[in-house]
């Protein structure tokens, strides 16, 4: 548990941003700790060896950590970006929102059918995002095997949303 008290210890809590009544959760003191970096890789690439083919990382902030659990599992890493940034052909998946909508992209014959995925993000709050990750990757085939975050925030009930996938769920910090 040395690996949580280190990370309560780095990651700031910010209040009213970036609205009124949100605390935000500020990640990037990690990166200023290689040491606490590579011990937070070594942590979710343990839950994650020998069981996925592929890790999908949710634009932006699950590109820092998923990125290295491929490398250090050696299997392929697929990005999962908002809606616009990738050039064709790409798949996409809309979500709601607290006020209207959004999507996430990715591009269509990285991902291939049968592949078990973990979908990785840095944090997990109402699970809107996580989820339409995972329908994005069932929907090109892929088995959604494992979910992974630095962070799940107890009280907004994503952990409950990602339930019907039956995936293993993993979280250093809750
Ligand atoms: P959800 O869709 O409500 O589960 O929100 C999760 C997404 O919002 C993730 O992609 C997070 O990176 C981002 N997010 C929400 N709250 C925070 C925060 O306090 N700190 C950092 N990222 C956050």
């Amino acid at each position: 548990q040395q690996l949580v008290e280190d990370l309560e210890k780095t990651i700031e809590n910010i209040p009213n941003f970036p609205k009124e009544g949100i605390q935000f959760k500020d990640i990037t003191p990690i990166f200023l700790n290689p040491q606490l970096y590579k011990d937070v890789i070594k942590d979710l690439s343990a839950f994650s060896r020998d069981k996925i083919d592929v890790v999908c990382g949710i634009e932006s902030r699950g590109y820092l950590f998923g990125i290295a659990i491929a490398v250090a599992l050696d299997v392929p890493f697929i990005l999962i970006r908002k809606k616009g940034k990738l050039p064709p052909p790409f798949v996409g998946q809309k979500y709601d929102l607290e006020y209207g909508s959004a999507e996430i992209e990715m591009r269509t014959g990285q991902l291939q059918p049968g592949q078990r995925v973990l979908i990785h993000d840095d944090l997990l709050a109402t699970g809107g995002t996580t989820e339409a990750a995972a329908l994005l990757i069932e929907k090109q085939g892929g088995v959604v095997s494992q979910f992974s975050f630095l962070i799940a925030l107890k009280d907004l009930a994503g952990e409950e949303r990602l339930k019907k996938f039956n995936a293993e769920v993993h979280q250093i910090l809750s």
